[in-house]
C-alpha cells in the first residue's frame, strides 16, 4: 500500500527541515525525504552564524530577524547548544572605521541596536581580539552561534519526536506528478511536495532553474583543535575584509574606497572572494572561513593557498594562542545576481525553494514560515 502524506519535503538540510517544521505545526501529516544517510549540504558545512547584521535593511532583514526569534523557540525546545553572543566587526585600518561608523549612524530597522566601540571596549567584549592597531569595532547584540552540525543531525529526530514528521534517509526524490512520488525506488503519495534541494537545481525541475539566473559558488573552511578553556572569542568576530562582502555595507559611502585599496594591496583576496569570520562553538573549536570561487572555477580540489590567506588575515584580528586547524573542508551554496531567494512552482502542487547566498541559515525558519503561509494561506 502506498503511504499518503499531505506534505512531501525534498532534502534535510536547514530549508527542508524548517519548511517541516512549519507544515507540521500546522497538523498537517508530513514526510521528508533525504538523498543521504544525512543531510551533508551546505547546512552542516557552514559557520553556524545567525547573521541579520549581513542583510541590508528591508524585507528581507526582517525575515532574519522573524527567522531568530523562531530559532529561538526551536533551539530553546530542542536543547540545542547556541550562544546569543552577538557580533563585532573590528576595524585597523582608518578607512574600516569609517565604514563602521557611517554603518552605526546611517539609518537601520528602528530595532537594530548596534554600537560602534573604542579599542578598549572592544577588547573588554572580546578578549582574543589582537589588540595591535586596533582602532575600532561595531558590536551588535543580535547575532547568534549555533553548532550546525549538531542541529542538522538533531532537527530530525526533535520534529520526529514532536511533531510527528517522518523521515525517509537514503532516498532520493526523482520525480513527482501529483500525488505519486517516485523515492529511493519505491512509490509514496503527498498532496504537495516542497523541493529544499540547496543547490541542487539539475535533479527536479531543472527546466524551473533554467532561465532563472541561479548559479554555484564555493567556499572553503577550517575549523580549529579546542583552544585552551581560558580563551573565549565572546561575540562572532569579522574583519575589514568582510565590510566589503555584505550587502549590508553597500549604504556606506566609504565602501567604494576601502574596496579599491583592498585590491590594490592583496588582489588575491578579490580573485578568490576571501573575508575572514571566526565563531567558537560549545566544544571550543573556532570555526574559520571562507573563500568564493563561482561558477567554472569550481574545482573539486581546495587551494591550501587560500587556507594560507585566510589564517594569515585571521591573525591580524585574532590573538589565540597555539591555534592548530583540525579539519578542512569546502561546501557550495546557490546564487544568484540579484535575489536573497526564490521561490518557484513549477508544476501543480509543487514549491521550490533555494536560498542564494551566504544566509540560509539565518534566513531558514522566517522564509519557511512565510512561504508556507503564502501557499497554504496564513
Ligand atoms: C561554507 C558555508 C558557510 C556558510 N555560512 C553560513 C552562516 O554562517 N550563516 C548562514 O546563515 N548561512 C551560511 N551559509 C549558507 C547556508 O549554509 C545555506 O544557505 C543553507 O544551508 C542552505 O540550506 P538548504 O537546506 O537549502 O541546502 P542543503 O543544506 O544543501 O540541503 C539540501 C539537501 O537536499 C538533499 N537533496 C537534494 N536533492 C534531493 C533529492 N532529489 N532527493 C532527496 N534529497 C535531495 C541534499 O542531499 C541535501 O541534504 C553558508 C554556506 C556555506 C557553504
Amino acid at each position: 500500500m502506498v503511504s499518503r502524506y499531505d506534505d512531501a519535503v525534498v532534502g534535510a538540510g536547514i530549508i527542508g527541515l524548517a519548511h517541516a517544521y512549519h507544515l507540521a505545526r500546522r497538523g498537517r501529516s508530513v514526510i521528508v525525504f533525504e538523498r543521504g544517510a544525512r543531510a551533508t549540504g551546505a547546512s552542516i558545512r557552514n559557520f553556524g552564524m545567525l547573521w541579520p547584521i549581513g542583510q541590508p535593511a528591508g524585507p528581507t532583514y526582517r525575515v532574519a530577524l522573524r527567522s531568530l526569534e523562531l530559532w529561538r523557540v526551536v533551539l530553546a525546545a530542542a536543547g540545542f547548544w547556541h550562544a546569543a553572543s552577538g557580533s563585532l566587526h573590528l576595524a585597523y585600518r582608518e578607512d574600516e572605521e569609517q565604514v563602521l561608523r557611517e554603518f552605526a549612524n546611517g539609518a537601520r530597522e528602528p530595532d537594530v541596536v548596534c554600537e560602534l566601540l573604542g579599542p578598549k571596549e572592544v577588547l573588554e567584549r572580546s578578549p582574543a581580539v589582537n589588540p595591535n592597531g586596533l582602532r575600532a569595532g561595531l558590536s551588535s547584540p543580535t547575532e547568534i552561534g549555533v553548532d550546525s552540525r549538531e542541529v542538522v543531525a538533531g532537527l530530525p529526530a526533535f520534529l520526529h519526536d514532536t511533531l510527528g514528521v517522518t523521515f525517509a534517509f537514503n532516498h532520493a526524490v526523482t520525480s513527482f506528478d501529483a500525488p505519486r512520488i517516485r523515492a529511493g525506488g519505491s512509490d509514496w503519495s503527498a498532496d504537495r511536495l516542497w523541493v529544499c534541494a540547496g543547490d541542487d537545481f539539475q535533479s527536479l525541475f531543472p527546466e524551473a532553474f533554467r532561465t532563472s539566473g541561479l548559479s554555484r559558488c564555493k567556499l572553503q573552511m577550517m575549523r580549529s583543535e579546542p583552544t585552551d578553556t581560558d580563551c573565549r572569542l565572546g561575540p562572532m568576530l569579522a574583519a575589514g575584509l568582510t565590510l566589503r562582502h555584505y550587502r549590508a555595507f553597500e549604504r556606506c559611502p566609504s565602501q567604494p574606497a576601502l574596496r579599491a585599496r583592498v585590491a590594490a594591496e592583496n588582489p588575491e583576496f578579490d580573485r578568490y572572494g576571501i573575508h575572514v569570520m571566526a565563531a567558537q562553538n560549545g566544544r571550543s573549536e573556532i570555526v574559520i572561513g571562507d573563500s568564493h570561487e563561482y561558477d567554472d572555477r569550481i574545482e573539486p580540489f581546495d587551494k591550501a593557498c587560500i587556507d594560507r590567506l585566510i589564517l594569515d588575515y585571521l591573525a591580524t584580528f585574532l590573538a589565540v594562542p597555539n591555534l592548530r586547524i583540525a579539519q578542512r573542508w569546502h561546501g557550495t551554496y546557490a546564487r544568484h545576481p540579484s535575489e536573497p531567494y526564490l521561490v518557484a512552482h513549477p508544476s501543480a502542487g509543487v514549491t521550490a525553494v533555494t536560498v542564494t547566498g551566504g544566509l540560509g541559515m539565518t534566513l531558514s525558519f522566517g522564509l519557511a514560515e512565510r512561504i508556507v503561509d503564502n501557499v497554504l494561506g496564513g
